[in-house]
């Protein structure tokens, strides 16, 4: 892995394909593309020491194709993160598809991508994510069998959204309970970004434990219908940054923890679903930490879906699924008390975790 003093922005322009994939030692990339479907999408695969690359299908508008490579290369390098850390037997992988989910999404795009999946012979399995719903999967399931995060009735487990929620929901509790000693989120500000999948299930928790829950999202319908539904407020998404708040919640995309954003929010905890918060890990990350705000990783908190997930891969119930992902309480207190120990950033702590977990598990792999 590639140590924090080496790294270089993943998103360097100048750099080729295979120069990004080896900045963070991705084993393989797949370009799919499809003139019937207009299907085009991209397949990283980072690490699989542990396992088959596992992580969802993101469908989003992606300004440039490069933007594209950027985000499903970051996203699977944390997925191989958030499994280790996990404690789960998966490597990490992660796949995007460029177009408007709410224009361009159809039975044969994702059938298509389905068969895409399918050629990898398993060493990339697909579930959910941004753009992605459950609906999608069955389409895709109908193409392969190297795909998680199914309803029901096809053998899945649901929605793996409530148990990343409940995950979310305990980041909080346990960074509560860091700064104050009490884990209690009653009274407390909380400003949830992005009012989806997750987003909702976590508003749905933090109002029954009487939090002041502020919400926004850059579709209005979205805002009203929670605000219809829990009694929360609306934010205005160019005011988030300059409400003060006990936490922060981003809920919506990545990389918001940023030179700008960071230079006028003012919360004492952050924790929220989005993958990729901090726009550049170690930068941002060492300037939450001088700010004095309390970072629960990203990858720690949102770690609920993909043990969902993993529960459908290994035959294990939901309610297994949110015992497991209740665990994330106390990792969340080892990876802060580390911190402090070692005076490093939080992400940093998870990371080495993380990172310790592969190198071990490889050597015994060596000897196999
Ligand atoms: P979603 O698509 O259901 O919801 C995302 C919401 O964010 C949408 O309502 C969208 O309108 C809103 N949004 C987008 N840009 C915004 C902005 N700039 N400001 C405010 N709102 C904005 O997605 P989701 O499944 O709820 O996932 C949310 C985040 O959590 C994503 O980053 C996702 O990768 C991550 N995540 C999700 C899961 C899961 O189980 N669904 C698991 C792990 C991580």
């Amino acid at each position: 892995m590639i140590q924090e003093k080496e790294r270089v922005e993943v998103n360097a322009t100048s750099a080729s394909i295979t120069g990004k994939m080896s900045i963070f030692d991705h084993e393989q990339v797949v370009f799919c593309q499809d003139n019937a479907t207009g299907l085009k999408a991209i397949i990283a695969i980072h690490n699989t020491t542990l396992g088959p690359a596992v992580g969802g299908t993101r469908m989003w508008t992606y300004v440039s194709e490069a933007d594209a490579i950027t985000d499903v290369l970051r996203l699977s390098r944390g997925m191989t993160y958030k499994n280790s850390l996990a404690g789960l037997n998966i490597g990490g992988g992660k796949a995007v598809i460029i177009g408007d989910s709410r224009k361009d999404k159809n039975e044969i795009l994702m059938r298509r991508f389905g068969k895409f999946v399918n050629s990898l012979n398993g060493k990339y399995i697909t579930a959910e994510d941004v753009g992605i719903s459950t609906r999608d999967m069955e389409f895709v399931k109908m193409e392969t069998d190297h795909v998680v995060g199914l309803p029901e009735y096809l053998g899945g487990l649901g929605d793996p959204s409530v148990v990343t929620a409940y995950g979310v929901y305990m980041g909080m509790k346990a960074s509560m309970k860091e700064l104050s000693g009490q884990d209690s989120l009653t009274g407390k500000k909380i400003l949830v970004q992005g009012v989806g999948s997750v987003g909702e299930n976590l508003i749905a928790s933090i109002v029954k434990e009487k939090a002041e829950v502020f919400v926004s999202d850059i579709y209005a319908e979205k805002v009203k219908k929670v605000v219809d539904a829990y009694g929360v407020t609306a934010v205005d998404p160019v005011e988030v940054y300059d409400m003060p708040m006990d936490i922060y919640s981003p809920c919506a995309l990545g990389a918001t923890l940023n030179d700008e954003n960071l230079s006028h929010l003012k919360c004492a905890i952050i924790c929220g679903a989005a993958n990729n918060q901090l726009a550049n890990e170690e930068r941002h990350g060492k300037m939450v930490l001088e700010m004095g705000m309390l970072y629960a990783p990203d990858y720690l908190v949102n770690a609920g879906g993909i043990i969902n997930c993993y529960g459908e891969l290994m035959g294990f119930s939901k309610s297994a699924a949110m015992s497991k992902t209740e665990k994330i309480y106390t990792t969340a207190l080892e990876i802060f008390q580390r911190s402090k120990q070692e005076n490093i950033p939080t992400y940093l702590a998870a990371n080495q975790i993380a990172e310790q977990r592969i190198g071990s598990v490889g050597k015994i792999r060596s000897k196999i």
